[in-house]
């Protein structure tokens, strides 16, 4: 017997409207492009929506045609996310730091009819412009008077939209349309596209807004250091209008003394963003010896929050919520709020707990398997591949029939390419990467196990645990680090200190000192590049 409710499709717009209906004076504070602060309200953001919804649709605009944006954070960035999408068109949100070759991949297999792009970016269209489809219109995310030389035509933002009407009527249509479009970053092959639709993504945001509820509140202030041009900002820009908590917007100044200012300023209450991000930040906090006004709670995911950072939060009464995730997933999997009875464990034992990835969110199946596919018990001990099923979870990647076809197991669950165990309170525990874990006489080291004792050193303020190849052992760990000061310690020296965690034959081989590590293009560690440099690596 069907139940006897109403069934009204979950659309984008229904978030739209509902925030600006319901939290009037919630507001978007942007650190412009431009060099100013721009704040205005959830309504005033949306007559500027409606406007730019007009201009596109005055464009040619139609259902299913891609509008790409190449931009930071900000309050144009936002209205594109909710004008495309509401219009029934797909946001593709493209990730400026792919390189070049990637992005022309991109834009020609996307077919975007429109390209918005911030005026930073100006040069990493004109270095490809040639190559990308000849009828794409470009517009620069900002007014006249700030207007760049092109080298390729281009349309200005604020003169798009100038005299449209401030109100549209967002048309009505099918749940599963999709709304917005985003490719992962791609280390081997062709990046590929996940297509999420209203559906997902209203239900991500329900989901998230409610899992990651810490950061949520009626006013309180959120700053996403997660990109909008990747994985949507972990759904911020959608959860946030649920929840009426304003956002902050960094745009390009992410290092940590310009994010200490703007949260001080603002009184941001949390803050999200990967590892790397916060050690900026953290540097800034001890130079200052103070923490940002307000600053609550701490949203890390993107890679393992390693347990001395995790420490430095809690110890400076900040709130740390370890997130995992992936694009494929909307993206938010699990989260890492503890249940009320942890609350009461000892301060060594939450940092365990933390340092773990979390709770599975409302929704969002896992399962782990061994190699011939079979279940893993989740007893905190079986670790296997971990595979996911969700409303929130892609089925299969947009023009891509190849990639497709092997997204999902034959029980229709997806492979994350993740190794984890769960324990029996159901905590999350990402091992690794199934790429990146090291094989060594024919047992697994988790590189992330390794990197976070190793950050526990005073002397290291960053690294990478890698498997270098070896003749007799496969694989053999090598610490690639960079020191926190002039001292370096020596391997010696780190391998007493993480001794007590690791079995002998887990321990590193050699420490490589380096100036920096090199990232992905989403603020992770590259350990393909690194690979690469230690290619010709001989074992001491
Ligand atoms: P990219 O790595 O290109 O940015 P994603 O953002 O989709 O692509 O990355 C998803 C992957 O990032 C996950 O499969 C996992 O390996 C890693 N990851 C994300 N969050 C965490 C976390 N909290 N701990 C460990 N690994 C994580």
């Amino acid at each position: 017997m069907d139940g006897m409710m109403m069934h009204r499709p979950l659309l984008v717009k229904e978030i739209l409207e509902y925030g600006i209906g319901a939290h009037r004076r919630s507001e978007i504070i942007s650190q412009r492009t431009e060099g100013d602060i721009h704040r205005y309200t959830y309504p005033e953001a949306g007559k500027r929506i409606a406007q730019l919804a007009h201009a596109l649709t005055a464009h040619g605009v139609e259902m299913g045609d891609r509008v790409a944006t190449l931009a930071w954070n900000g309050y144009r960035h936002f209205e594109l996310y909710y004008a495309i999408s509401c219009m029934g068109a797909v946001c593709h949100t493209i990730n400026p730091r792919l390189a070049a070759e990637q992005l022309i991949y991109i834009v020609n297999h996307a077919e975007d009819k429109l390209i918005f792009l911030d005026t930073t970016f100006v040069p990493v269209i004109a270095a490809v412009q040639d190559q990308l489809p000849a009828d794409v219109t470009y517009v620069i995310m900002t007014d006249r008077a700030h207007m760049p030389e092109t080298p390729f035509p281009a349309l200005c933002y604020e003169e798009l939209i100038e005299g449209q009407p401030e109100q549209f009527a967002w048309p009505d249509f099918h749940e599963d349309t999709a709304c917005s479009l985003c490719y992962t970053s791609g280390t081997t092959g062709n990046p590929k596209g996940t297509l999420y639709s209203h559906r997902s993504t209203v239900l991500h945001a329900m989901i998230s807004a409610l899992m990651l509820n810490g950061s949520f509140g009626e006013g309180k202030k959120v700053l996403p250091v997660v990109p909008l041009f990747h994985v949507n900002a972990w759904g911020l820009p959608y959860s946030a209008l649920l929840a009426g908590v304003s956002l902050v917007m960094p745009g390009a100044a992410l290092d940590g003394p310009s994010l200490f200012r703007l949260m001080d300023a603002e009184a941001v209450h949390s803050a999200w963003g990967v590892p790397t991000v916060w050690m900026g930040l953290l540097a800034e906090i001890r130079a200052q010896g103070r923490k940002p006004e307000g600053f609550v709670e701490v949203v890390i995911g993107g890679s393992a929050a390693p347990k001395s950072m995790i420490e430095a939060f809690e110890r400076m009464g900040t709130t740390v919520s370890h997130a995992w995730g992936m694009t494929e997933m909307s993206p938010v999997g699990t989260h890492g709020a503890l249940p009320f009875w942890m609350n009461t464990l000892p301060f060594e034992d939450k940092l365990a707990q933390k340092a773990k990835q979390g709770r599975r969110c409302f929704g969002v199946d896992l399962k782990i398997v061994d190699e011939a596919g079979a279940r893993l018990p989740h007893d905190g001990k079986a670790v296997g591949e971990l595979f996911v099923r969700g409303n929130t979870v892609a089925a299969g990647y947009f023009r891509n029939e190849e990639a497709s076809a092997k997204a999902l197991d034959a029980e229709g669950w997806f492979g994350t390419g993740d190794v984890a165990s769960i324990c029996p309170e159901g905590f999350l525990t990402v091992q690794d990467r199934a790429k990146d874990l090291i094989k060594s006489g024919g047992e697994w080291i988790s590189s992330i196990d390794l990197e976070n004792a190793c950050l526990s050193h005073p002397g290291i303020a960053n690294c990478a645990a890698i498997g270098v190849a070896h003749p007799r052992w496969d694989e053999r760990p090598v610490l690639v680090a960079v020191a926190s000061g002039e001292a370096r310690p020596s391997l010696d020296e780190i391998n007493a200190h993480i001794a007590e965690h690791f079995a002998k034959w887990q321990l590193p081989d050699d420490v490589i000192w380096v100036d920096a590590l090199p990232m992905t293009a989403t603020g992770k560690v590259s350990k393909l590049k690194l690979r690469q440099q230690l290619g010709e690596y001989k074992h001491p």
